[in-house]
């Protein structure tokens, strides 16, 4: 997550005219707390009930108009003070199809209208909240719309990808490209007749997409038709609870939003898909001017020393979950998510900046709707925040939450080299010394008695209490892609080379334990040209280019095969840190970059009985002493097929350059 200081420091300099007085952080606890859950609108066809939390407005009201923006209201509504801080009125008629905004009066002075925090429908650019019937977005087939069956939390295979990516190219033979229903058509094919959108998610075998931010944020403008210059990965939230009006055949009228989402939802469910959110309650789009902000002014965000905003999220503000109208907002939140959209997952974008307490509670409630719904996040700030790292959601605490996981950055410069050293070679691609961190991804950050901490790139200790609570990966929408990454950092290797090294790294993710995580068209040697924080770059860049699929259609095949490995075997995917220990040994080796291991027993009800894995990151051949009995290669540097392409039984075996191997014996 890297993207918009520069834009945020815009808002903030345009709006220094609506700056407010915050009260001195110690008042934010004395607010009383409402434990309702029936903030902002609570609509029925004869009445329209609205709520607001402000315990410090002098006087509250609510703006009715015709239109998402623009013209004068059609009337204006006093809001009565009752207790806990909550603003109410009543409409007794029917007002579907109207739109409305809220305004505060703090000091004497009205605040800016702004919908309310809670609203689950707005209009374009979400200006104004709007009254829906919720049962009129609800697409065909809707009730009938099943999760995916999903034993275990390790048998998920992420796929991360931004909804324009899919579907932009002109070759992905996909008709609402940039839009939630690029996601739900079927028999797409590119110009070469592969596969697209959602056929090639099915055939590639990947159990959750991820999908980057698609609630309403920012920094597209709604009003204007598609642009494929105009692009932004959206992580400057503006509406929590609606989804983005761009990827909307209709951005002016909330509910078309609301339906296409749906059924980007169902037809992923349909495939047998799930589908994960990534959400980012770190911080707000801007800041002064934020619907938080401007009816409750500074409740929601943490304070510097000097009482000005603090900014963990290194994009001007940071939101104070461990205050308890924002953890209840977060909570209710993904609540409502999980059942009005029927979201399978939640991605916490910066999770370092919110409480464990919180990430708790988030777990803890979304597991009472659907104890399959899983969570994780990036278990780090991007900036100094005055939350005391103890309370902290970061990485080295994960193993103190309850089933919420992060990302294993270890894993992933172990893979690949240090993030921000572009240059710098990984394991995959000759660097030597990294070893014991791809040990530590391969036992999903867990405690294991054979690996040494002192020598893993960053974390000194285990962090995960049980693997489902490591993400391995190995590149994401931030940075390059893998396969840029490779060109940068091994100029001087062949492609047939760098192809090698990026099947390693997509094997080494895919045989670890824990949850594997693929950035969206790594199986097509995805390039953005080179580009890394492409979050506002066009199409051109962003895209998945569909060609690459047939012109490398044995890296497209190799990742496939892993994805079919990892699921008919159990092995690959256990579900505790114990039963890690018990079976997954590691072969002592004398070799830098060569890291090699065993999986016995028929662990975790697999039919393999013993299972070898080898990873050889040297620009040489590796020859080394395996256990004996006769092995069946089930996947070298080339292909993979489980029947077995060869036999290797003399108690050693030769490994080539840039290669992953696994082997079996029944
Ligand atoms: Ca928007």
């Amino acid at each position: 997550m890297k993207r918009l200081q520069v834009f945020t420091l815009v808002f903030i300099t345009l709006l220094m005219s609506c700056k407010t007085t915050m009260p001195i952080v110690g008042a934010y606890d004395a607010y009383p707390v409402y434990t309702g859950t029936d903030l902002g609108l609570t609509w029925s066809p004869g009445k329209s009930v609205f709520k607001l939390w402000s315990p410090p407005a002098e006087e509250a009201r609510i703006l009715f108009y015709a239109d998402g923006q623009g013209g004068s209201p059609l009337k204006t509504l006093p809001l009565k003070k009752g207790k806990k801080g909550v603003w109410s009125a009543t409409v007794k008629e029917n007002i579907e199809g109207q739109f409305y905004a809220f305004q505060v009066k703090i000091k004497g002075q009205w605040l800016a209208e702004v919908p309310d925090p809670y609203a689950k429908a707005v209009g374009v650019n979400g200006k104004r909240g709007m009254v829906v019937d919720p049962a009129k977005t609800n697409p065909s087939g809707w009730d009938n719309d099943r999760r995916p069956v999903l034993k275990n939390y390790t048998d998920i295979v992420i796929y991360e990808l931004h909804v324009r990516d899919l579907s932009s190219d002109d070759n992905s033979g996909i008709r609402n490209k940039g839009k939630f229903l690029g996601l739900t058509e079927t028999g797409t094919r590119s110009k070469e007749g592969e596969a697209t959108g959602i056929d090639h998610l099915v055939d590639l075998g990947v159990t959750h997409v991820h999908l980057l931010p698609s609630y309403d944020y920012l920094s597209i403008d709604e009003s204007k038709p598609y642009d494929p210059k105009v692009y932004n990965w959206g992580y400057d939230p503006q509406n929590y609870n609606v989804p983005e009006g761009s990827y909307a055949t209709n951005a002016e009228n909330g509910a078309v939003r609301i339906r296409e989402f749906k059924q980007m939802v169902k037809a992923l469910h349909d495939k047998g898909i799930r589908v994960i959110l990534d959400v980012v309650y770190n911080h707000t789009g801007v800041t002064e001017a934020s619907n938080f902000n401007q009816l409750v002014p500074g409740y929601y965000y943490r304070q510097n020393e000097k009482g000005g905003f603090s900014d963990a999220s290194a994009c001007g503000n940071e939101t104070a979950s461990e205050r308890a109208m924002m953890r209840k907002f977060i909570v209710e939140s993904v609540k409502y998510w999980a059942t009005e959209y029927h979201l399978d997952g939640f991605r916490f974008d910066l999770m370092g900046i919110h409480d464990m307490e919180t990430m708790n509670e988030v777990s803890r409630e979304l597991r009472k709707i659907d104890p399959s719904i899983f969570v994780y996040g990036e278990g780090w700030t991007a900036g100094a925040s005055p939350l005391p790292d103890e309370r902290k959601a970061i990485k080295k605490n994960t193993h103190l939450m309850e089933n919420v996981a992060a990302f294993s950055d270890d894993m992933r410069d172990g893979i690949k080299g240090h993030v921000f050293h572009p240059e710098q070679k990984g394991f995959v691609s000759g660097l030597a010394g990294l070893e014991e961190s791809v040990k530590f991804g391969v036992v999903a950050s867990t405690q294991h008695p054979q690996v040494n901490y002192q020598k893993i790139n960053y974390s000194q200790a285990p962090w995960a209490k049980e693997p489902h609570q490591t993400i391995n990966y190995a590149s994401c929408h931030d940075n390059h892609t893998l396969w840029d990454r490779l060109a940068i950092s091994a100029p001087e290797a062949s492609e047939a080379n760098r192809i090698r090294m990026h099947k390693l790294a997509g094997a080494m993710v895919l045989t670890s334990q824990g949850v594997a995580f693929l950035h969206a068209g790594v199986e097509l040697l995805r390039t953005k040209k080179g580009e890394e924080n492409s979050y506002k770059s066009p199409d051109d860049i962003n895209r998945l280019d569909w060609s690459r699929k047939a012109k490398h259609k044995d890296v497209y095949t190799y990742f496939k095969g892993l994805i079919a490995l990892r699921k008919n075997h159990p092995a690959l995917r256990m579900t505790s840190a114990e039963m890690i220990r018990k079976h997954l040994k590691f072969l002592e080796l004398s070799e830098s970059n060569l890291v090699a291991y065993t999986i016995s027993g028929n662990a975790n009800g697999d039919s393999w009985k013993e299972i070898l894995v080898v990873f050889n990151g040297n620009p040489g051949d590796k020859k080394f002493e395996i256990p004996g009995g006769k092995w069946t290669v089930a996947v070298n540097g080339n292909q993979i097929n489980e029947q077995g392409l060869d036999s290797i039984g003399n108690g050693s075996m030769s490994i080539p350059p840039y290669t992953a191997m696994v082997l079996y014996q029944q």
